[in-house]
């Protein structure tokens, strides 16, 4: 089955309650919340979170694994000045995850900026390592970048270096499809290419989340900005291939794209994408 939804605002009054609902009147059946503003580490506590009411009404429809929760921006785990306020709060956002049972923390890898890539990977990999042997249970997936100034990982081989060093199956990898293009991954025209590059690079099962986003920009720009599904240079059809891929079956897979006219239309892009499955 395909698992798929959108990013979702996480707010008063109705919290959980209030994402979970929105998530279903789109059709989806899974989503992504931040836990607060994506550009600030403020959080609300968790009794705020409408959890029992979310609990006894809406999980049987979408199950707390299914609700992917993605860290703030502003948190740099690779930056050796400021990778112990990430670890610090990282872990407080894990315990917050626990306290809904959610799975799946999407993280930045983040920017080495002056310290350079190789010790930018060194610290990810030390805070990564921290923050699992202080939690239980949560996955940190580290998201694929578009390569802005001094990302670390928009190149896969950088992930594969930090899944292979840290070792745990606590850890994923998080394709999103506007980063992977404007980082120069051709995944419109040869996507099976990628597939199997994935799969020989032994990177395919440490997939567990992918943000399917059309991008404003053309190959490898480096820019990172999103667009909606078809109105971009990757194209309708090369993302519903995306989707469905066969390598990728029953990996969730979270819309990002920006709203029009002031609000999303997450709606109608789950319901275009989702027509090839009555084809099949
Ligand atoms: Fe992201
Ligand atoms: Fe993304
Ligand atoms: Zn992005």
């Amino acid at each position: 089955m395909i698992k798929l939804g959108s990013h979702i605002s996480f707010k008063s009054p109705g919290y959980l309650v209030n994402s979970v609902e929105e998530a279903i009147s789109y059709g989806a059946n899974t989503l992504m919340i931040y836990l607060g503003a994506p550009q600030n580490t403020k959080r609300v506590t968790t009794e705020k979170y409408f959890y029992e009411e979310y609990l006894e009404k809406l999980s049987k429809i979408i199950p707390p694994k299914d609700i992917i929760i993605h860290a703030p921006y502003i948190v740099n785990p690779s930056n050796p000045e400021k990778s112990e306020f990430a670890i610090e709060f990282l872990i407080q956002e894990i315990e917050r995850m626990n306290y809904i049972g959610c799975k799946y923390l999407v993280l930045h890898p983040g920017s080495s900026l002056k310290f350079g890539s190789e010790l930018g990977l060194k610290t990810l990999i030390k805070s990564i390592k921290k923050i699992l042997s202080k939690t239980l249970e949560v996955e940190i997936i580290l998201e694929t970048m578009s390569g802005k100034g001094s990302e670390i990982g928009s190149n896969l081989l950088e992930l594969k270096q930090v899944i292979e060093e840290v070792n745990d199956d606590r850890l994923g990898i998080c394709l999103d499809t506007c980063h992977l293009w404007d980082a120069g991954y051709d995944i419109k025209n040869n996507l099976n290419d990628f597939m199997r590059k994935l799969k020989n690079e032994n990177l395919l099962k440490w997939v567990k989340v992918i943000h399917l986003n059309d991008s404003k920009n053309d190959l490898n720009s480096h820019k990172d900005r999103h667009e909606n599904i078809g109105k971009g240079f990757i194209g309708f059809k090369a993302l519903q291939n995306f989707l469905f891929h066969p390598s990728l079956e029953g990996v969730i897979t979270i819309l990002e794209t920006p709203w029009v006219d002031g609000k999303p239309i997450y709606k109608e892009e789950i319901k275009k994408l989702l027509a090839k499955e009555k084809e099949l």
